[in-house]
Order: structure tokens, then C-alpha cells, then sequence
């Protein structure tokens, strides 16, 4: 079965203690879509400018991700640019160029519409909603977000998380949603406000899942060096729906597995600037890394 993602598709500029990377392609659905093609069709839904390399829609294509729903517009690619502290954790945005991400409407062309899983990757939260009410066909509805839309769109927020049977946070902002500190108790809260699923990632401490099956505790692949973490966890959470659309059976026999084959995917994506690493990886080198994941943590 495919996937369909919404989310931005951007030109990053990425800056680390080591060296400096400009104009990269980024963006939460470029990261997921590439991710999540590794196992199932895949419909991409974004906004890129007259600017956007031609490079980049090979990659795409390359990846035989569907572009029948991305919009190029006359004006800029959203540019996005960050700077990362010696520990390759702490990030700071230097600058968001919004260009015609600004005005963006994502519209599902008709064949999209009956995409049975479905992920709303990071974009404002009105958005989300919109792609929501043009889909019926869906299966599966994912959602992620990032701080900026629970300062400014909570409320938006809110709403989406009725209409939605996952979603996926990292713990700050788990924390900034719920007032817990204590990772249980914030699980438990979002839970109240309405996703049967809430997945809570923890960057290199990997993530843990919350369903009707209880709690899986997911690890992160154990890297030794990180070259640029942006779009890890778009990586992990396309993975995991690609993953999810390729598998048979139930979906609470197939989470965990897929969040596995999600966590692997965004140890990839670490190893290399922007899709660089990622988009080189094969099917074999997913499936190595899944091995040991799960030699690691038998027991
Ligand atoms: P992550 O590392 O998971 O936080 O995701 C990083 C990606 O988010 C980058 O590729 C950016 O282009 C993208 N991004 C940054 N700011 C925004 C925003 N306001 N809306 C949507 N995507 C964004």
C-alpha cells in the first residue's frame, strides 16, 4: 500500500562544529518521503519555487516517490538554516526564509486521496487539518509537529489531535504539551486528548510508543559519529509508516517492527549531511542494522 505525506520541502543550510553545508535538500517531507520509500509507494505533497534544483526532483524521482502533488510556484524554496553545538544536540535556527511556503495550501491531487496511510509531517497545524478534510480513504493518520506550532497554534494543535490516530513528539515537546516532566505521565495525558498511539522520541535515546498493546521501549542505533541529526526524526517517523503500508497483518503486530526499521533509517540520516547518506543506503544495509537492533536488545 503507499504513503501519502504533506510537509515542508525546503533548502537547508545546515552549519556544524566541523564545516558548513548550504543549500542542501531538507525539509520534513523530503526527509520522511525518502525514508518511508524504502518500503512502499510513496505520494509526496509540498511547495518548492522556480529555484529549486532539477537535481532534487531526480532525487525524488530516483527514490520513485510521486511528485503529481508538489506544487512549484513562481518565487523562492523555503529556506531553512541551523547551527549545531559541539555536542550535535543543541540546534539553533539562524534564519527561516519562508519564500512560498507562506502562502502554501497543500492539495491532494484525486488519486492521492484514497491513500490508505497517511503522515502530516512538521507543518503549521491548519494546514494538517486541511489535508485531513480532502482524504478519505485513509487507514492510518499519523501526525508530527515541532515546538513553534505549540507556541503559536496550539489550539489548532489541539483539534488535529481528535482527527489523528498517531502522534509523534520528542520529549520537550511532550513536556511543554502536557507540564510532565515525568515521560509515563505525559504519554498518558496526550493519550486524553484523543491519538490511540502517541510516540514520544528521545533523539539518541531512541523513543517509546505508547498503544492499546501498552508501552514498546525502541532503541536507537548505536553510532559512534554524527555528522548532521536534522530530519532524524522525520526519517524515523517516514520509515516507520513506509514500513507500516509494506507490511501484512494487523497494524499493533507491525508497530514495533516498524519503529525499528524507522530508528534505522534515522541512524542513516545522522551519518550525512541533509539526504546525502540516506538516499545512498540499500535494502540490505536497513536489514544488517535491524539484525543487530535486535541482537542488542534480546535478552
Ligand atoms: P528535525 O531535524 O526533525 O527537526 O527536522 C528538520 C527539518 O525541518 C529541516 O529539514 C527543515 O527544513 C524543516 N523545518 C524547519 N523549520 C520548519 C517549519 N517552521 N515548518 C516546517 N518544516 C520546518
Amino acid at each position: 500500500m503507499s504513503v501519502l505525506i504533506v510537509g515542508s520541502t525546503a533548502l537547508d543550510s545546515i552549519k556544524t562544529p566541523k564545516t558548513e553545508n548550504p543549500r542542501l535538500l531538507g525539509g520534513s517531507a523530503s526527509h520522511a518521503a525518502v525514508a518511508a520509500s524504502f518500503f512502499s509507494p510513496v505520494n509526496m505533497v509540498g511547495v518548492v519555487g522556480e529555484d529549486f534544483p532539477k537535481e532534487y526532483l531526480k532525487l525524488y524521482r530516483k527514490h520513485g516517490i510521486d511528485l503529481a502533488g508538489l506544487q512549484i510556484k513562481p518565487g523562492k524554496t523555503f529556506h531553512w538554516s541551523g547551527e549545531y553545538e559541539l555536542n550535535m544536540n543543541n540546534r539553533r535556527t539562524l534564519l527561516t526564509e519562508l519564500g512560498v511556503f507562506e502562502t502554501f495550501s497543500p492539495e491532494l491531487p484525486k488519486a492521492y486521496q484514497r491513500t490508505p496511510f497517511v503522515l502530516l509531517a512538521n507543518i503549521a497545524p491548519a494546514l494538517q487539518h486541511h489535508v485531513l478534510d480532502q482524504s478519505s480513504g485513509a487507514k492510518f493518520v499519523v501526525a508530527d509537529t515541532m515546538d513553534l506550532w505549540l507556541n503559536i497554534a496550539l489550539g489548532d494543535l489541539i483539534k488535529l489531535l481528535k482527527r489523528v490516530d498517531g502522534f509523534v513528539l520528542n520529549d520537550s515537546e511532550a513536556q511543554q504539551l502536557t507540564k510532565e516532566d515525568n515521560v509515563f505521565n505525559a504519554l498518558k495525558k496526550i493519550h486524553q486528548m484523543g491519538p490511540k498511539y502517541v510516540i514520544i522520541k528521545q533523539g539518541s535515546h531512541g523513543s517509546i510508543l505508547s498503544g492499546p498493546k501498552g508501552l514498546f521501549i525502541c532503541p536507537a542505533y548505536p553510532l559512534k559519529q554524527v555528522v548532521d541529526p536534522t530530519g532524524a526524526g522525520d526519517s524515523f517517523v517516514g520509515g516507520m509508516m513506509g514500513y507500516l503500508a509494506s507490511a501484512r497483518g494487523s497494524l499493533d503486530a507491525n508497530l514495533r517492527r516498524a519503529m525499528i526499521h524507522g530508528s534505522v533509517v534515522a541512524s542513516f540520516c545522522c551519518e550525512g549531511f541533509g539526504v546525502n547518506r540516506t538516499t545512498k543506503v540499500k535494502r540490505a544495509d536497513i536489514a544488517k542494522r535491524v539484525k543487530e537492533l535486535e541482537q542488542l536488545t534480546r535478552f
